[in-house]
């Protein structure tokens, strides 16, 4: 188990096109081990291995929900389908602190491959599908910040924010 330091907003290494992954070796899978426990201790729903300073097409998602093998390993995704629309609160480990209203497909069905380079099919939608189209953005060089309408919030706005919608 290791952590790795999460890079943040500004850091060039967020705004690069990753390259992909062409054999799993041990570096390889490191990284996924290290991804997936830097992405747990900080309690995010997922990381992509730019967000750690590696240009790899690599990342992880864990929203919670039960899926066939543990969390999901997503390398060389791909994204096949989107369908819908959504308007939430996100966020990203690489702005700490923030969110930001982002409206997005409600849908997503990515082709991927899992730790052990097996092309797998994932269809979410809601958080899933949003996690999902966040990372696989990460790996082209693009962040959250990029889609946001209005203005960023720390999660004291954002509660007040709820509140105050709730009693109008
Ligand atoms: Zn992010």
């Amino acid at each position: 188990m290791a952590l790795r330091q999460i890079r943040e907003i500004g850091d060039a290494c967020l705004n690069k096109k990753c390259k992909p992954v062409k054999e799993i070796n041990k570096r390889t899978t490191d990284l996924i081990d290290d991804l997936l426990d830097t992405m747990y201790e900080a309690e995010g729903v997922g990381l992509a291995a730019p967000q750690v300073g590696i240009l790899k097409r690599i990342a992880v998602v864990d929203t919670g929900e039960e899926y066939q093998d543990g969390p999901l390993v997503l390398i060389n995704p791909e994204v096949l389908e989107t369908e819908g629309e959504q308007t939430d609160y996100e966020g990203c480990l690489s702005v700490p602190g923030k969110v930001g209203r982002v409206t997005r497909p409600n849908y997503a069905k990515v082709k991927a491959y899992d730790a052990g380079m097996n092309e797998y099919i994932v269809e979410g939608e809601g958080l899933l599908a949003r996690a999902l189209l966040h990372e696989i953005e990460h790996l082209d060089g693009h962040m959250y910040v990029e889609k946001v309408s209005g203005p960023l919030l720390t999660n004291e706005e954002l509660a007040e924010l709820l509140k105050e919608q709730e009693e109008e």
